[in-house]
């Protein structure tokens, strides 16, 4: 039986087929077998190495023993979809009614998926920047609508907004945005924020915005872009649990949407997963309840982290810039005598002990020159860890 044709598509929309036409591993799923196999400290995955907040955990262990244990309800508990609607106004001044405009989904990467399959017809296009989250391009391409993509370029990683409106078109069925931006760790300012509104009235697109790193931002103000003029009407806001809180395995995600958006979303939702998660929802809604200095000090913790790993790689003789958000800092291996950051990753263990991905991972292929010598590490780790990595790098070749 031939059951190549429809994912074929899909797998290589998503950048999963090797040269030889085969299903190769994510880059992640190789680089994190290679940390398992040489027992080098795995700065790949952006995973926290400890536990979230106790009240949080503690939340999720009462819900178990307090019987929360069967299928929630399909917009997600009311207790999380009220916390959902109080921490957008508490944070952002943004009003929403938790009955009508909160959808609690299996992390954002559901929210993403369902979005995009609900939105989207065969031949849309869909807009983002690039480097861009891998699941992106794979939603997209099971969508069978077309990635369009817009540069960010280092040093700094700002989009480049001319080629923002030159993307933009009546195709456009959606402008996928990602601020705090994984990987490169940039925040979308004001004036890029407001062209996007501008452009999608223009040509009448959905902006659908991507903010799991909402709280995890270092100095610089994280703007929602449904907080602008004109843009809630037509805008969907993505967010998770998982990195606020470190707990990425529990999967619990949402979206904010006024109802003409988020109805089409919620039926295709419905049999993605129906629903998930059940005790770990009031769990997360304890989380969005705490006062703001739990928030002020993930970020600053996090922000520590990231110096640490930054002055090592740069002492290790890699050009690194300063992200200002999130798990992930990109350093530039050329000046180590590295033009080819895949090759480079996959002999780092050997030369470090220190696993990480290189940023072509996050870039379609006909544009990976751009990024041909940088690389990403992982900061969400232990500060010892991450002193032992600095160290290892230290010994590195130049
Ligand atoms: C981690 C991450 C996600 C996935 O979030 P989940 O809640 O784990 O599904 C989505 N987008 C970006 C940019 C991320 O870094």
């Amino acid at each position: 039986m031939d059951v190549r044709g429809s994912w074929e598509r899909t797998a290589r929309g998503a950048m999963l087929l090797g040269d030889d036409g085969r299903l190769r591993p994510t880059i992640f799923a190789e680089m994190s077998a290679l940390a398992t196999a040489t027992g080098a400290i795995n700065l790949g995955q952006g995973f926290p190495d400890e536990d979230g907040p106790a009240e949080v955990l503690e939340a999720a262990r009462q819900a178990i023993s307090d019987g929360l244990n069967q299928y929630p309800p399909g917009r997600g508990l009311p207790v999380l979809r009220t916390a959902i609607a109080e921490h957008q106004e508490r944070f952002y001044g943004i009003r929403v009614d938790p009955d009508r405009d909160v959808l609690v989904t299996a992390g954002a990467t559901e929210a993403l998926a369902a979005t995009v399959l609900a939105l989207t017809d065969e031949g849309d296009h869909v807009v983002t920047f690039e480097p861009f989250y891998d699941a992106y391009a794979a939603v997209t391409a099971l969508a069978r609508a077309e990635l369009i993509t817009v540069p960010l370029r280092s040093p700094g990683f700002s989009p480049d907004l001319d080629a923002l409106r030159d993307a933009v078109t009546d195709r456009t069925r959606i402008i996928l945005v990602n601020s705090p931006h994984n990987p490169t760790g940039s925040v979308l300012d004001r004036e890029a924020l407001e062209l996007i509104v501008e452009l999608a009235h223009e040509h009448d697109a959905v902006i659908v915005t991507d903010e799991v790193y909402e709280h995890l931002t270092f100095g610089v103000e994280h703007i929602p872009i449904a907080s602008l003029p004109g843009a809630a009407e037509r805008t969907i806001t993505i967010s998770s649990g998982g990195k606020t809180f470190s707990t990425t395995g529990w999967k619990v995600g949402w979206l904010v949407a006024p109802p003409h958006l988020l109805e089409p979303v919620l039926a295709v939702k419905q049999y993605l997963t129906y629903v998930n998660a059940a005790a770990f929802q009031p769990a997360i809604a304890a989380g969005l309840r705490l006062p703001d200095r739990y928030f002020e000090s993930a970020a600053d913790a996090l922000r520590r982290k990231r110096d640490i790993l930054s002055s090592g790689l740069s002492a290790a003789g890699f050009a690194v810039g300063a992200p200002d958000a999130g798990y992930f800092v990109i350093a530039d291996a050329a000046p180590l005598g590295a033009e080819d950051a895949a090759a480079f990753c996959r002999s780092l263990p050997e030369l470090a002990g220190v696993v990480a991905v290189p940023v072509t991972a996050f870039v379609r292929d006909e544009n990976r020159a751009h990024y041909a010598s940088l690389v990403r590490f992982a900061f969400c780790k232990r500060e010892d860890v991450l002193d032992r990595a600095a160290a290892q790098l230290a010994s590195l070749p130049r």
